[in-house]
């Protein structure tokens, strides 16, 4: 092949070879980020909470909440889990809500953003969106894996 023929060819494998590798980087990390929630998800959903919230903690920068079963007295009706930021516990109502993501999800976000502000420990519904990132995270994956069978 001639040198004539083959460069600019080469150049645009080059560029697009450059393309890719950028890509594949943000994919990787986004990957990552996917399954690291995905775990997460996992580790709660098989009753390895405790393990879920230090993997949380690490990965947020704050520290590890507490975890307590039972809630604190004067709760709201029908509320499966609480956090209080002075004790930097997270309350279930019962045994069976430490194996939820959603709530352990929900009330960790409290804890994460009243370990950044002290003031303000974000919304119910961030808190939701929040646990549900992870809830999606988790089924993408588990639908991949599935879909690569
Ligand atoms: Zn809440």
């Amino acid at each position: 092949m001639s040198l004539a023929l083959f460069a600019p060819g080469s150049e645009w494998v080059i560029a697009q070879s450059i393309c890719y590798a950028t890509t594949e980087q943000s994919q990787g990390a986004e990957l990552e980020e996917q399954e690291f929630k995905a775990a997460i998800v996992w580790l709660i959903a098989n009753g390895k909470t405790e393990e879920a919230l230090e993997r949380l903690a690490k990965h947020y920068g704050v520290c590890v909440p507490k975890l307590k079963v039972g809630l604190p007295k004067g709760h709201k009706a029908r509320t499966l889990g609480c956090y209080d930021a002075r004790t930097k516990t997270i309350s279930v109502f019962h045994g069976n809500a430490l194996k939820e993501p959603l709530v352990i999800l929900h009330e960790f976000y409290h804890h994460a953003r009243t370990g950044i502000d002290t003031k303000h420990r974000g919304t119910e519904r961030y808190a939701t969106e929040f646990a549900g990132k992870f809830i999606r995270a988790y089924q993408s994956l588990v639908v991949e894996s599935l879909g690569n069978n």
